[in-house]
């Protein structure tokens, strides 16, 4: 049997980090579905189709071999119901410092109350990607930073694009 997982995430935008759990996922699991998703405790910036197609051109930059074991799909609802379509066993999630660990480890346990069988497999952080978050990405792009050790390249031109919109609208 293949082993699918998911690895739910606003991805708002996609980040550095984000793509390193990816890869190392794809080291463990023989399908990775990405799942782009809605959090109700986040306003976003990007749309979700736009968090969508960045997360799609980042994945098509990876290798063939690892792309070819990577869907993206836009999801809302429940991601417990989302996993049973999907007939996914697991759910990916990142662990940053002690901040992530108490969301984590709440939402890991209600999911598990509500899909007995579905696992969530956390992956610590990498050193050089830790302190990566879409959040201040955001801060520091909207106050002229440079962002280009955070995102790629096609996502920090759509953040400029972005904030471009945002100031003449
Ligand atoms: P959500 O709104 O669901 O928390 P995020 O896009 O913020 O969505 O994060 C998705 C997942 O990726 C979470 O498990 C988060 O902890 C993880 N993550 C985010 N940034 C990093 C990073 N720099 N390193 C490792 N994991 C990360």
């Amino acid at each position: 049997m293949s082993h699918i997982a998911i690895y739910p995430g606003s991805f708002d935008p996609i980040t550095l980090g984000h793509l390193d759990i990816i890869q190392r996922s794809l080291e463990l699991v023989d399908e990775l579905i990405i799942a782009v998703g809605v959090n109700p405790s986040k306003t976003s910036f990007f749309s979700i189709d736009e968090r969508t197609e960045m997360v799609r051109e980042s994945v098509a930059a990876l290798p063939s071999d690892k792309r070819e074991a990577v869907r993206v799909e836009a999801f809302d609802g429940l991601l417990v119901h989302f996993a049973q379509q999907k007939k996914a066993q697991t759910i990916i999630r990142g662990l940053r410092a002690v901040s992530d660990f108490e969301y984590e480890f709440q939402m890991a346990a209600m999911n598990r109350k509500l899909h007995a069988s579905l696992e969530t497999l956390f992956l610590m952080a990498s050193d050089h990607t830790q302190f990566i978050a879409s959040r201040y990405v955001k801060e520091i792009a909207r106050m002229q930073g440079d962002v280009s050790q955070f995102v790629t390249p096609a996502v920090q031109a759509r953040i400029q694009g972005k904030l471009q919109e945002e100031s003449v609208a």
